[in-house]
């Protein structure tokens, strides 16, 4: 546990809003912006300090939920797809990003035109569109609904500390 930890965020009425880093935790709680609900990092040691390593804060005003953030990841990407290759539909840990209209013929890097696919369908297709290479999606590519589920469900097994700030809302 360190200062990349994930800390579960939630909002001025408890609901869960976020996932950030104990890193950016502890800004928001210097700022006064949140509070520390549950330590399940235990300390952080400094020359002259001892800082609580915050595994659940809350804000102290309510916001509006934020807006889904533009970046792209590749995590991002694979999250969507399930892990799934979308031109064969082998789930593999061994994914790579295929941009469905090749970069080099102006294809956008963006979520309609970014998917998961396997090493094997990825050199198949090499830098062609899916019709030349005779292959077909299994799924139009679209952009995710950012849902806390969305967000958070991949950190719920291993932070046992999250649960009870998470029931009746996922
Ligand atoms: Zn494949």
């Amino acid at each position: 546990m360190g200062p990349a930890s994930p800390v579960l965020v939630l909002n001025q009425n408890y609901e869960p809003l976020n996932v950030c880093t104990v890193r950016r935790a502890f800004v928001l709680v210097d700022r006064g912006k949140a509070e520390i609900l549950e330590n399940g990092r235990g300390y952080l040691h400094t020359a002259s300090q001892l800082f609580e390593m915050p595994s659940v804060i809350r804000l102290v005003y309510l916001i509006r939920r934020p807006r889904p953030n533009g970046r792209l990841t590749r995590r991002d990407v694979f999250l969507r797809d399930g892990f799934t290759c979308q031109y064969c539909g082998k789930p593999t840990k061994e994914l790579t990003l295929d941009h469905v209209l090749p970069r080099h013929r102006d294809g956008a890097h963006d979520w309609e035109n970014v998917v998961a696919a396997c090493k094997g369908c990825n050199h198949r297709k090499a830098g062609h569109t899916p019709h030349e290479a005779h292959m077909a999606l299994m799924h139009r590519p679209v952009r995710p609904r950012v849902t806390t589920a969305y967000l958070v469900l991949p950190y719920v097994e291993s932070q046992s500390s999250w649960e009870k700030f998470l029931s009746g809302w996922l």
